[in-house]
């Protein structure tokens, strides 16, 4: 599959400033630049897939959910609780075609989602 770029391969690449906040040889990690809320931060792989259909590497897509796990642990939000969201295609509110977590926490969440 022919890889398409985007911000988020110029962050990995280092072309592009973010605040990162957690890296592993195959995740990155960093904070949103527009938050939904108190801990907002994207987990991605290094690796371009357009979406969560594509990730065609169940392995890495159990260390993207690690990933996850660990940045959560880290900035304090096992206790309160986090909300992980990927959202996929066009009605999901996706906009960046490089998959990525969304890690939330440090508010009250509302369900369903809207
Ligand atoms: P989504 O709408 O699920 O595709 O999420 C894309 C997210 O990327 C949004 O929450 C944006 O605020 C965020 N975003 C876009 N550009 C950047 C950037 N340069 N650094 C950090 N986050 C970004």
């Amino acid at each position: 599959m022919a890889v398409r770029d985007t911000i988020f391969g110029k962050i990995i690449r280092r072309e592009i400033p973010a605040d990162i906040v957690y890296e592993t040889e195959e995740i990155l990690a960093f904070k949103d630049t527009q938050p939904q809320a108190p801990v907002h931060v994207l987990v991605v792989p290094k690796e371009q897939f357009p979406n969560i259909g594509k990730m065609d590497d169940p392995l890495l897509m159990g260390k993207l959910m690690q990933g996850c796990v660990a940045v959560a642990q880290s900035l304090g939000l096992v206790e309160s609780g986090y909300r992980i969201v990927i959202n996929s295609g066009v009605q999901a509110g996706q906009t960046v075609l490089h998959v990525h977590a969304h890690v939330l926490g440090g508010r009250q969440f509302l369900w369903p989602p809207g």
